[in-house]
């Protein structure tokens, strides 16, 4: 009887924990969130900017769309915002536009994004590759089958979704050891046999001040979006860097 009186307890407080989670990671409503996008067309910017928009007003934050990082130089508009989401890959943002984005992060502001749009952005701005604890370098074989590993299974972020398999391009990246991992995928050697056997990050997170940092390298088109486990990890990480209220 006591064991199962134990038995039961475990139960109900897993149970709780992962409500508790998923109670956490919906409390969107009324933050300031702030969308920014372009460079490069291949990743379709506009199309990730508005449908993330979209879900965003769904669950009822106040969004703002822009597709200049001029932006992050309004001040008015910094002070407000929770959380940032960016999805630009490569082009270049002047100094103080690069500066402004980071004492808004290192004050508190949220951080987002995913493949180019935050992991291949900027390419000469060390700094800013310094606050989100990666840089794409390489996609070998260009669209791959691969598997991305799930290895925290107990973060609320990637907490009951399984390994899976996606064809799209599995990103190469250097990679700070600063950031919390989430998720990794292995490489097969098949395009470049220097790399069998290499684990990369997929997913992670990592403070920068006061600011969170959320990052995922899947979504180098919009069909990845329509992917289930892909559509969980990025609003699961976008919904957690706008909540420094919760863990
Ligand atoms: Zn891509």
């Amino acid at each position: 009887m006591k064991y199962l009186t134990l038995y039961c307890l475990a139960l109900v407080f897993s149970f709780s924990f992962s409500l508790n989670a998923q109670l956490n990671l919906s409390s969107l409503k009324d933050k300031n969130i702030l969308i920014v996008y372009g460079g490069w067309k291949g990743h379709q910017p506009e199309i990730f900017a508005n449908k993330i928009a979209a879900w965003l007003k769904d669950k009822k934050a106040k969004v703002t769309l822009s597709e200049s990082t001029k932006i992050y130089t309004n001040e008015g508009v910094m002070r407000q915002v929770d959380l940032i989401i960016q999805h630009i890959t490569m082009s270049e943002m002047s100094g103080s536009e690069s500066r402004a984005l980071q004492k808004a992060v290192k004050g508190g502001v949220g951080l987002a994004g995913c493949h180019g749009g935050l992991g291949d952005a900027f390419r000469n701005n060390t700094e800013y590759q310094y606050m989100i604890g990666g840089q794409f370098v390489k996609h070998p074989g260009g669209q791959v089958d691969y598997t991305v590993n799930i290895t925290a299974p107990k973060n609320p972020l990637v907490m009951d979704i399984k390994d899976f398999t996606l064809h799209s391009e599995q990103y190469y990246m250097h990679v700070d050891p600063a950031i919390t991992i989430l998720a990794t995928t292995q490489f097969t050697g098949e395009h470049d046999a220097w790399i069998e056997g290499i684990e990369i990050p997929v997913v992670w997170t990592k403070p920068y001040g006061k600011g969170r940092i959320f990052y995922s390298s899947l979504g180098h088109n919009k069909e990845d979006f329509d992917i289930p486990q892909v559509w969980e990890i990025i609003t699961r990480g976008i919904t957690w860097a706008a909540s420094p209220e919760i863990n």
